[in-house]
């Protein structure tokens, strides 16, 4: 069984598929890893094995990993919140009843930063995670338990989501794939709720392969998401292994300054290896990414704030009550129930809303995002891709920035952008800087995430990651 547990997600599916793999063993050698687990990847565990799945199902049984804020019925699902704990939805958010459709059950809900707010999973109300690759250090966020989780090999794959780089860093810092899709990609239904605007969910694994083979089956136009687009085509398996005729920009806003030295070593020893396998790497301008994080900041949070007003003692989770009247029990709940982070974003999110500061701030705000939206329609009337480093820096101390909440927002320097203009973006593992992964990120146009993961696919090749010592 230690053989299975090495294999990727579609690996262990063709195994099943042809015999040679019995689905249950699978997932009872991953339930029992899980529920050892030392790194405080998961709020919950499964504790029965499910039916099989049907013989000729796609995704074969191979069980997945799941961030905590998908709703998922009858099973906690608190979103790394206090004032959700032990609330058990009636439901199951689209994207977790699709992939168990196509034969990925329900292993583990996974920690994360609470309403994934962060880049370090410092911020749950359930204990931070532990970077795999060294325990001192934190493995990312907000997905940071999933991430956690495939590099440690406790789950063979996982799903987040990504607001501003909460699929793409956490891989990065933890040497895994992370893939935030399209905007409309993937129905939001069932997703406790960040910023509306921005929040996408998307697969962890251990590969590029198996991004796309769980991407594939999350991706889907949902009734029940008005935003909801689903892909123009079935995302295919990338299978590329050159980089031929393709045209890679490197915007100078993103590849400069504030980049860790060893990150962008990594990174321009990656652009030598792209044209090596016949890439044209040309600079690219972003004129606008340096103004990204500013804005991001003034969004996700207007929208947090308005999104977080359902929390109020009535509706889920947490009531203190006391001897207060109505007022009074709101304003305790979400006293108790909050975080620091979570107040923190809902008073910036409050003031940039309100009336006479408004347009200074959210109207500028948005201005601010359609120009990056036109930057990346120029850049990709030249190339087919735009490359970053994913983060910029490797894993980080715990509590090395739970001081500075500036300091910890610049984690997001490079992801931010693709989030604001609605663009997929994968996160490639990079090789290491001081024995600690980076992160290689390729961005496209809306809707080429068949096209970005083949690139990608052609990379991974030829860099040979060995993503092993994490498993050790
Ligand atoms: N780290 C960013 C934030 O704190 C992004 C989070 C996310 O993508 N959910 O907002």
């Amino acid at each position: 069984m230690s053989d299975a547990l090495a294999l990727t997600g579609a690996q262990a599916a063709a195994a099943v598929r042809a015999g040679e793999l019995a689905p249950a063993e699978l997932f009872e050698a991953y339930r029992a890893r899980a529920a050892a687990d030392e790194l405080g990847a998961f709020t919950w565990v499964a504790d029965e094995t499910p039916p099989a799945p049907a013989p000729d199902a796609p995704l074969g049984g191979v069980p997945l990993a799941v961030k905590d804020l998908f709703c998922t019925a009858g099973i906690p699902s608190q979103a790394g919140s206090r004032i959700l704990e032990g609330y058990r939805p009636p439901y199951t958010a689209t994207v977790v009843e699709r992939l168990a459709g196509a034969g990925a059950p329900l292993l583990a809900k996974t920690n994360q930063d609470e309403f994934a707010m962060g880049s370090s999973n410092e911020n749950s109300a359930f204990g931070p995670v532990l970077n795999p690759w060294d325990r001192t250090r934190v493995p990312g966020g907000s997905s940071g338990g999933s991430a956690a989780a495939v590099a440690a090999g406790l789950a063979p794959w996982a799903i987040g989501t990504d607001t501003g780089g909460s699929i793409r860093q956490p891989a990065a810092l933890c040497g895994i794939v992370g893939l935030k899709p399209t905007y409309g990609a993937v129905s939001r239904y069932g997703m406790i709720a960040f910023a509306s605007s921005l929040d996408q969910a998307g697969p962890l694994t251990r590969d590029v392969t198996d991004a796309a083979l769980l991407f594939r089956h999350m991706t889907g136009r949902d009734a029940c998401d008005s935003t909801s687009l689903g892909s123009p085509e079935e995302i295919a398996l990338p299978v590329r292994e050159d980089l031929r005729g393709v045209r890679l920009g490197v915007p100078s806003e993103l590849t400069g300054e504030g980049i860790e030295p060893g990150v962008l070593a990594a990174f321009e020893a990656t652009l030598e290896l792209a044209r090596s396998l016949g890439a044209e790497v040309e600079p690219c301008a972003l004129p606008h990414a340096p103004h990204a994080l500013a804005a991001y900041y003034l969004i996700a949070p207007a929208e947090a704030s308005s999104n977080l007003a359902r929390f109020d003692g009535v509706r889920y989770g947490l009531r203190v009550d006391g001897d207060a009247d109505l007022l009074g029990m709101y304003t305790r709940t979400r006293a108790a129930g909050f975080g620091a982070e979570v107040k923190r974003r809902i008073m910036l999110g409050t003031y940039a809303l309100s009336s006479g500061y408004y347009d200074a701030y959210y109207g500028r705000a948005q201005k601010v995002r359609t120009k990056l939206v036109e930057d990346f329609r120029d850049a990709f009337a030249r190339f087919d891709f735009v490359v970053t480093p994913t983060s910029p820096t490797v894993a980080f101390k715990l509590g090395e920035k739970t001081a500075d909440p500036l300091a910890m927002y610049l984690s997001d320097y490079c992801t931010v952008p693709m989030s604001l203009a609605g663009i997929p973006a994968v996160s490639i593992p990079n090789g290491l800087s001081g024995g600690l992964p980076t992160g290689f990120q390729i961005a496209g146009p809306a809707f080429s995430e068949s096209r970005i993961l083949d690139a990608a696919h052609a990379l991974e090749r030829a860099l040979a990651f060995d993503g092993s010592p994490a498993r050790a």
